[in-house]
This record gives structure tokens, sequence and C-alpha cells, in this order.
């Protein structure tokens, strides 16, 4: 079992008499075998949060709860998690086998030929049975990262904690890596929090993610619910890649206008205003504004600046009044810098946040 609870959990540093709230009344549960993944950009309180879970950092008030236990205040030792750093933390002067064993030599009864067995059957599992004699530093990175994992996976813990496992790796490796770990996770069946500033990488992997922002949690929920029906703009914004573009509007009746825009709304999407605030943020992903012909009442008409191919799909980007705005279209769609073109933000597709407040109303 591994159900992870945390309740108001609250991290204040020092900062030489400046308090900083690294994290800030985190409510989040984690059920047993999820895959939760914390993502948010640099400096949101991620490491932070896992430190505090794996009791690298004490907590400054709140609760973390492991099955119902409470465990805020226990030594990491006695909290039956593992946990995968960004560096890897390999012991350089000890071999593979070594690295793998030396959490249940330290820990457990286990005779050392038992261990052994532990080790190897640990290394099949992550194919690195070849590689047992060998130190850390005759090992690549994605070699050492596995290792890395090993270290954590023999011990059988209740939770894996991994911090930015992959953020060392090439590209190709970080994909292939990714979805190692999340078989891996499958097959161990072992509750996983999973800290990433990688929005693919929150998208790809976690069964939840939760996102965090100056501490706070600004939305939890699956990757679709999160890419779908953001919570607030900031959600928006961070999910999703290219990023969702973003205009300024101001309602009036039944339409939304700027400087150089005028998008006549439907009915129903008017009643559901009733009451709203008038100033908002108009937000339409890249993947959403559609090229048409103009004759369309809300279409508008605009000028491609710059165009990126990047294979399956090409990127168009598209100024509209004094902002540039991404526009996504399929690879084969014949785009050029410079052509003049009418696009138009199809209703159903529209966000729409409360400007101030940055909450969501559509
Ligand atoms: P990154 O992705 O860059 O690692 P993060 O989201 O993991 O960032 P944290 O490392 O948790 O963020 O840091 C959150 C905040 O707490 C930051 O403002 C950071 O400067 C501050 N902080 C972290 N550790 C300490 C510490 N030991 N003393 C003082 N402030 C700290």
């Amino acid at each position: 079992m591994g159900k992870l609870e945390l309740r108001d959990l609250t991290k204040v540093f020092d900062g030489g008499g400046n308090g900083i709230v690294a994290v800030d009344e985190l409510n989040v549960t984690i059920e047993d075998g999820d895959f939760l993944v914390l993502v948010g950009p640099s400096g949101c309180g991620k490491s932070t949060t896992l430190r505090c879970i794996a009791g690298l950092e004490r907590a400054t008030s709140g609760e973390i709860r492991l099955d119902g236990r409470n465990i805020t205040d226990a030594k990491p030792k006695d909290r039956d998690m593992a946990m995968v750093f960004q560096n890897y933390a390999l012991y350089p002067h000890m071999t593979v086998r070594k690295n793998i064993g030396y959490g249940l030599k330290i820990t457990t009864d286990l005779s050392s030929d038992e261990i052994d067995e532990r080790v190897e059957s640990t290394a099949e599992l992550l194919e690195i049975s070849d590689l047992l004699n060998q130190k850390p530093k005759e090992l690549s990175g994605g070699q050492q990262q596995r290792v890395a994992l090993g270290r954590a996976i023999i011990r059988e813990p209740e939770v894996f904690l991994m911090d930015e496992p992959l953020s060392n790796l090439d590209a190709k490796l970080r994909t292939q890596m990714r979805t190692e770990i999340q078989q891996l996770q499958q097959n161990m069946d072992v509750t996983t929090i999973y800290v990433t500033h990688d929005q693919t990488e929150a998208m790809t992997m976690g069964d939840k993610i939760a996102i965090l922002n100056d501490g706070q949690l600004q939305q939890i929920g699956t990757p679709l619910v999160c890419y779908h029906k953001p919570d607030n703009q900031f959600v928006a914004g961070f999910i999703g890649s290219p990023s969702m573009n973003f205009l300024d509007v101001t309602r009036d009746g039944d339409r939304l206008l700027n400087d150089v825009f005028e998008y006549e709304l439907s009915e129903e999407t008017v009643s559901m205003l009733e009451g709203t605030t008038d100033q908002m943020t108009l937000g339409i992903r890249p993947e959403h504004i559609e090229l048409t012909d103009g004759s369309e009442p809300n279409a508008i008409m605009t000028q491609v600046d710059v165009v990126e191919p990047m294979g399956e799909v090409t990127y168009a980007y598209i100024e509209i009044g004094d902002q540039i705005y991404t526009l996504s279209v399929d690879g084969e769609t014949r785009i050029d810098a410079g052509d003049d073109i009418a696009v138009v933000f199809p209703e159903e597709k529209i966000h729409l946040f409360d400007d101030r407040s940055g909450a969501a109303i559509k």
C-alpha cells in the first residue's frame, strides 16, 4: 500500500531573515500505485515538496501521511521511500553491484548471497547485468541512470520519489527512458511522484499531474483535463507546446473587442458569460486556430511572419495587432512567410480567463 497525502504542507526557508515560502499550503492526495507528476517552472517548489516527502527537509507546517500514518517528522529511513536524483548520486568508489546492493546491506539483515541474488534480478530487469563490475565513471549517463533506478527499485519501497531523473540525458535517450520508467512503474505498481519542469514529460508520463507556481497548487488532474480544461491562465500557458496564445479583450454585449479584433459570440456563450467580468483574456491554442477563406464573420486578416516546418506539423507566426501569435498547421499545408491569410478561432476552442484573477471563465 502507498497512499500518500499532503495536508496544508508548507515549507518556509529563512532566506537570511526574508522568509521564502517555497511550498504554500499544498493539498494533494496520491492514491496507491498512482504516478503523479509534479510540474512547474524553476523555483516553484517542486524539489522542496519532494524533499519534504522524503524527509530530507523538515516541513514548517502541515502534514504528510502515508497510508493514514502521520510521517511528517519521521526519519528518512523510516519512511519506506526511495528517491532517484537528477545527478544519480552514485557512490563513485563502488561497483555497480555494490551501489545497487548498498541500501539493502545497511537497512536489512539479508545475507550477502541473498543481496547478490536481488541485485542480479534487479540488474536483469534494467538490462545492466553486464555492467555489474564496473564503476560509475565508466558508465554513460543513461547507464548511470539505470543504476540509480536499480538502487531505488531493489528496496521495494512503498513510494518512489524522482527528482528530474532524466534531465542530464540527451533528447533521444530521454524519450526512451521516459517509456521505460513508465513501464517499470506500471509493472511494480508503486506509488510514484516524479518532479520535472518539462511539460512534455508531465503530459506523457503522469496518471495525474499537479501544476505548481510560486509554491501553490494551480491544478491537479489527468494530463488531458489540464490541457483541455485548465483552471486558470497559468495552467493554460504552461501546459501545451507551443504555448496557448493570449489576447486581452473586453466584452460588449455579444461581442469580444480589442483594438484590432472583434468577435461575435453565440447566444449560448453570451448567456454563459452573464454576471462575469467584462475584462477578459482570450486564449486559443496554436493547433486550434483555423485557416479560412476570410468570408466567415469572425475571420481575422493577417500576414505570416515566419514559418517553421517541423515535418509532421508546421508552425507559422502571425501578427495580430502588435502581438505575434503561433499557429500550428498540418505539415502538408502550403504556407509561406509573407502570405496574406485569414484565420478564425472556433468558438468551442476559445478559452476565456478573468483578466485580474486569471481564473477560467470558459
Ligand atoms: P528547479 O526546477 O529550479 O529545481 P524547484 O521548483 O524545484 O526549482 P525549489 O528548489 O523547491 O524549486 O525552490 C523553491 C524556492 O525555495 C526557490 O525560491 C528557492 O530559491 C528556495 N529554496 C530552495 N531551497 C532553499 C534553501 N535551502 N534555502 C533557502 N531557499 C531555498
